[in-house]
């Protein structure tokens, strides 16, 4: 390690705040996180237990920086030190599950975030993610695909009305990962079609949507994030949009929680996600669903139930759309992550299907007929699970239940 590297890693190691470093430090290795986190329960590999993390990111940050380094001078970091923790770091769906648990309330989910940045200035970042921040540069979509091809499931699903306004009192902000990947098409047209329905001023930004960022962020590169911020917040704010819906758990937690903290202001509108405005409409009477027969769960996306603070919504929405609604276990802020999160299925899609499996396991021992969820990556984790299994549960988006019972889909 040359002297040059070695300030590059001190600067890097310097990006954890000090609730950051104290959090890491008095961590009492107490494992209640370790039992709650579905990447160690499904594997059972060390590594990948949070407490394991705290104290692998201390032996890194004290080679540098601990008493002995001041004195006698700081250790080499190995390049086998930086794989070692990015191993750890990046086989973690950034649930938040060890947050609820920790009995200290350490802030576990922005820890392992900071983590990832450092990993990412010390050069560990894994390749396939380094990919999605490519593709991402050069196409503003973390699946490398034409710009143009953003409002191709407007085409593939036949929706009469497909507006592109100057101004709108409302933006449907699509999301990358319902745009792009045809088993939410159906998604977008739901949302869609109920918003043509209420006759809603509303419109789509159209190639001028870009990716909220959110794979940025999970990458560890909060830098990248905020060209992707500063774009969106100006499509919006010059379309004079004053709602924003987006149908993405991961899309809501970064407009509502992330931008304001990466812009240094709260944009100038509202951020919905779609279940709270159809939780709305329903309660209202303005929109009358006949209630399915079958027997259906709610799967809570972490990113919009314990790290986005929506969890009475669906549930409210759902008293409509169901006659019989089942609570699954492991749910509300204490939700078992579907496995979508986090990036895992970049890194080992073997250990997201080991959760999924878990998850829908959960739902087929209480009879669930239609496994519901708010957010496309957990549709796309089920409906993946459902077509490696023998396990026959219809896997729908909320809004795509709402579309379904209200005769639209
Ligand atoms: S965020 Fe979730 S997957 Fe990551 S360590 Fe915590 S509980 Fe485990
Ligand atoms: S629950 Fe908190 S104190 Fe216990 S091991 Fe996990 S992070 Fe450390």
């Amino acid at each position: 390690m040359t002297s040059r590297d070695r300030d590059e890693a001190k600067e890097a190691l310097r990006k954890f705040t000090r609730r950051q470093l104290m959090e890491l430090d008095t961590c009492a290795h107490c494992a209640l996180c370790t039992e709650k986190c579905p990447t160690y329960a499904e594997s059972q590999v060390p590594n990948y237990a949070p407490g394991v993390r705290s104290s692998k990111t201390v032996r890194l940050y004290n080679k540098q920086f601990d008493l002995r380094a001041r004195l006698l001078g700081s250790r080499p970091i190995t390049e086998e030190d930086v794989a070692d923790l990015a191993d750890s770091a990046f086989n973690c769906t950034l649930c938040g599950r060890c947050m609820e648990t920790c009995p200290f309330g350490f802030q576990t989910h922005e820890l392992w975030v900071r983590v990832r940045e450092v990993i990412r200035d010390l050069g560990g970042t894994p390749s396939k993610v380094l990919m999605l921040e490519e593709m991402l540069e050069e196409s503003q979509n973390p699946y490398g695909l034409e710009p143009d091809m953003r409002l191709d499931w407007a085409d593939y699903t036949d929706l009469e009305e497909i507006p592109e306004k100057d101004q709108a009192d409302i933006a449907y902000f699509v999301g990358c990962t319902t745009a792009f990947k045809g088993a939410n098409h159906e998604v977008a047209f739901a949302i869609a079609s109920i918003l043509n329905k209420l006759k809603e001023n509303w419109t789509l930004l159209g190639e001028d949507e870009w990716c909220c960022g959110s794979p940025l962020l999970l990458a560890g590169d909060e830098h990248g994030v905020k060209k992707f911020a500063e774009h969106n917040v100006e499509a919006l704010k010059s379309r004079g949009v004053k709602t924003v819906i987006t149908g993405c758990a991961g899309c809501f937690r970064v407009f509502k929680w992330e931008y304001p903290k990466l812009l240094g202001y709260k944009p100038d509108f509202e951020v919905v996600h779609a279940v709270e405005f159809l939780r709305d409409k329903l309660a209202s009477g303005e929109l009358n669903p006949d209630p399915a027969k079958e027997r259906v769960g709610y799967h809570d996306p972490c990113e919009l139930a314990r790290l986005g603070g929506v969890i009475d919504a669906p549930r409210e929405a759902l008293k409509y759309l169901a006659s019989d609604y089942v609570e699954l276990p492991e749910s509300g802020m204490d939700v078992r992550c579907c496995g979508g999160g986090g990036l895992l299925q970049a890194v080992n899609n073997d250990l997201r299907m080991a959760i999924v499996n878990r998850r829908l396991g959960q739902a087929r021992e209480l009879g669930v007929e239609i496994l519901t969820s708010g957010c496309p990556s957990c549709k796309l984790a089920f409906a993946d699970g459902v077509r490696e299994s023998d396990i026959e549960i219809e896997v729908l988006d909320v809004m795509e239940l709402a579309a379904r019972q209200l005769g639209l889909l």
